[in-house]
């Protein structure tokens, strides 16, 4: 399952390349062209997904099952200091390429990496009324 006009899907066929780190018959891992840091992986399925919640619930676990090995990896070749995992999904929430990816980015103290993280406050009561809302909503 591919999309003829996708980056990504071009890059699992081998029509663009790309410097690879892993490569099962389902998922590829491979080096970011812009990175973040030194050693900055992008992980993705073989198939053409969107984003995270259109993957089947397996897929997407077979997919995590590898991040361990991968930030193992990525940890002793960069010797980072810690690692985040980033994954997308829409527009808005910066997915500039719309093929699921996780990002595993290497991180060492001081670098230039920021995250704008707007923690806010609940009004009384919002925050159960919508946790009901989302269990409600599971499928
Ligand atoms: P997003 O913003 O969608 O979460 O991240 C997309 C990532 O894909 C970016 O970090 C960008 O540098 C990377 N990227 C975009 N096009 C290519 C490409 O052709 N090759 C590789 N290796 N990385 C790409
Ligand atoms: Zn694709």
């Amino acid at each position: 399952m591919r999309d003829p006009n996708c980056i990504f899907c071009k890059i699992i066929d081998g029509k663009i390349p790309a410097v690879k780190v892993l490569e099962t018959p389902e998922f590829l891992a491979f080096m970011d062209i812009g990175p973040l840091a030194e050693g900055h992986v992008l992980l993705i399925p073989a198939g053409h997904y969107e984003t995270i919640d259109q993957m089947p619930a397996e897929l997407a676990g077979a997919m995590l099952a590898q991040l361990p090995r991968l930030v193992r990896g990525v940890r002793a070749a960069t010797l980072c200091q810690g690692v985040n995992i980033l994954q997308n999904n829409g527009a808005v929430a910066h997915q500039e390429v719309m093929h699921v990816h996780f990002h595993i980015i290497p991180r060492k103290a001081g670098d230039a990496f920021r995250f704008n993280w707007p923690a806010g406050k609940y009004p009384h009561g919002r925050i159960e009324e919508i946790a009901e809302a989302i269990r409600q909503k599971l499928d």
